[in-house]
């Protein structure tokens, strides 16, 4: 009687429900904000003061952004450890973060080797990854570059992910991955908690380095899949 195998499969049990949760809220959130910008249009004249439906738009937006957070690549299936390609990880991060980029008048660079291969669940990564990259283009404000470049480096895979944005003082470097720990408006405070614990989950290790005025930079480290012992990777 295994009580450690029982928490897990409890968890497993738990990330599956919350990626079901958060396929099906998604929608009516996205429907009800819809409805609420044909009220807001329709009700113009008569407006005086407070926008109400303004403060119910944000609102909602809010919700769809702890998802987003959370749950962006999570799949209501069981949820596995495979060998992961990080090039083809990459590929798919790509294809969210380069819209956001153009958005936010940002550019980005990358570089990762097809070669590199680490062990880990492919949803949770994304989740990871993206969320870092986020925050530097949302570091940006307006223009900068993002690189993002990996290698192998003594049996770990090494991935660099830097921006030109506004950077850090010490006082909040000190406190990246605190839930709820935002300077932005709009922010959740709960990206780089999420980041940080399917980090540590996956045996990998991230370092924040940053000025401020002249950018930030993460470095993460994975063990390299094939230096992996069999055993481990199931436990993993
Ligand atoms: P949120 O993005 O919702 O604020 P995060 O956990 O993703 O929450 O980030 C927490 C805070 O860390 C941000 O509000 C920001 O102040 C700081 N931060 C994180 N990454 C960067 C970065 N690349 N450049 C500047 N500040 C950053
Ligand atoms: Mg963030």
């Amino acid at each position: 009687y295994n009580s450690e195998l029982q928490r897990s499969e409890k968890m497993e049990i738990i990330s599956q429900l919350a990626a079901s949760v958060a396929h099906e809220v998604r929608n009516p959130l996205q429907v009800t904000r819809g409805l609420l910008q044909i009220l807001e249009t329709r009700h113009q004249i008569e407006r005086s003061g407070e926008n109400y439906y303004k403060l119910a738009i944000d609102e909602l937006d809010r919700a769809s952004t702890i998802i987003t957070d959370f749950l962006t690549f999570a799949k209501p299936q069981m949820e596995q450890v495979h060998e992961l390609n990080l090039a083809e990880e990459f590929k798919h991060v790509e294809g969210i973060i380069v819209p956001l980029a153009n958005l936010h008048g940002g550019r980005l660079e990358m570089n990762v080797p097809r070669s590199l291969r680490i062990l880990g669940n492919s949803s949770k990564l994304k989740q990871a990854l993206i969320n870092i990259i986020k925050n530097s283009i949302e570091a940006l404000e307006g223009a900068g570059v993002v690189k993002i470049w990996a290698y192998e480096e003594r049996e770990q895979v090494v991935i660099h992910i830097s921006d030109s944005g506004a950077g850090m003082d010490e006082r909040v470097l000190e406190r990246l991955g605190e839930p709820y720990f935002s300077n932005k408006t709009k922010g959740t405070g709960l990206g780089l908690m999420v980041t940080f614990r399917i980090i540590e989950v996956m045996q990998g290790t991230i370092k924040f380095t940053s000025q401020k005025g002249i950018g930030t930079e993460a470095m993460i480290r994975f063990p390299a899949a094939r230096f992996v012992e069999t055993n481990a990777k199931v436990s993993m």
